[in-house]
């Protein structure tokens, strides 16, 4: 990720990112008690905004948090924070917590003010070597919550996978529970096998991917089917395509895996098929 842009949002104002202050007793802070979202944005304009607001809504309901706003004024909030950024091509993270308490109590005090902050960076297109070599994954154990389907952004659980994936020299983990496959530390996973299109069912174990929902789109037009279905361990070291999929990364082809070679050890047919229409589909829906 680059640096995040001179302007961020803190509750309601745009306010220089190096001045922008939360309190200590944000329960963000102390219990990661808030959540989510990150929100590609091309040409200054947000993609897929309704569906990242969806996610979010979910999310603030399951941890019983009021929305402090409404859809449109969220809209014009991201809009204005894009626009004091110089617009362009650019990753929005929105971030809402349960807000300050009076002190450090696992019960939320009542009637809490929801802390808002938001901020951007820059979005680089893909790395011309991402598209002729592809990225390196590990396989681990996923040592995460059993409600990874909340955006919650108390992420330890992916920060330490993180972790251990650069030790292992690979840019990202995929994750293993009860000897399936769950997703990426910070993706959507795709598995290719005889030339199916495979990726794992909607459950608590992942997070409901906005960029899978858009891959499945890309398919769709490209007229390819996609099985939806739990997908075993050992598939994954038998597959001829493994892509993983987030906003913003996009669909990205796994080349090599706990050391050994995807399928040719090469970006797939399929993945490439999927990456034109992708690159299509978000100028389609931009214009
Ligand atoms: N799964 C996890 C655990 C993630 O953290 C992310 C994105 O950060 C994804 C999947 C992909 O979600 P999206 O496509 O909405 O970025």
């Amino acid at each position: 990720m680059s640096d995040a842009l001179p302007t961020c949002l803190l509750d309601g104002a745009l306010v220089p990112t190096s001045a922008a202050r939360v309190s200590p007793l944000d329960r963000g802070f102390l219990f990661g008690d808030g959540i989510y979202e990150v929100v590609p944005c091309y040409g200054g304009r947000p993609f897929r905004l309704q569906a990242h607001f969806d996610r979010f809504q979910t999310g603030l309901d399951a941890l019983d948090i009021p929305n402090p706003y409404s859809r449109a004024r969220w809209s014009g909030l991201i809009q204005a924070l894009i626009a004091a950024n110089g617009g362009g091509d650019m990753g929005v993270y929105l971030e809402v917590t349960r807000g300050a308490g009076r002190g450090r109590d696992f019960l939320p005090e009542p009637d809490m003010k929801p802390t808002v902050f938001g901020f951007c960076w820059r979005l680089a297109s893909v790395r011309p070597e991402q598209l002729e070599q592809g990225i390196v994954a590990v396989t681990l154990e996923d040592i995460r919550w059993r409600r990874c389907d909340i955006k919650s952004v108390a992420l330890l659980g992916p920060v330490m996978l993180r972790m251990e994936a650069k030790r292992r020299g690979a840019d990202e983990t995929i994750l293993i529970r009860d000897a399936r496959l769950a997703e990426g530390s910070s993706s959507a996973v795709f598995v290719v096998k005889d030339g199916h299109i495979t990726t794992p069912p909607a459950s608590h174990d992942r997070l409901p991917s906005i960029t899978r929902l858009v891959a499945g789109d890309a398919l769709a037009a490209l007229r390819l089917p996609l099985a939806v279905r739990e997908i075993q361990r050992e598939e994954l070291y038998t597959a001829e395509e493994i892509w993983i999929a987030s906003a913003t990364r996009e669909v990205a082809p796994v080349t090599r895996l706990d050391g050994r070679a995807v399928g040719m050890g090469k970006p797939g047919l399929i993945w490439r098929r999927v990456f034109e229409e992708y690159q299509a589909l978000k100028q389609r829906e931009a214009a």
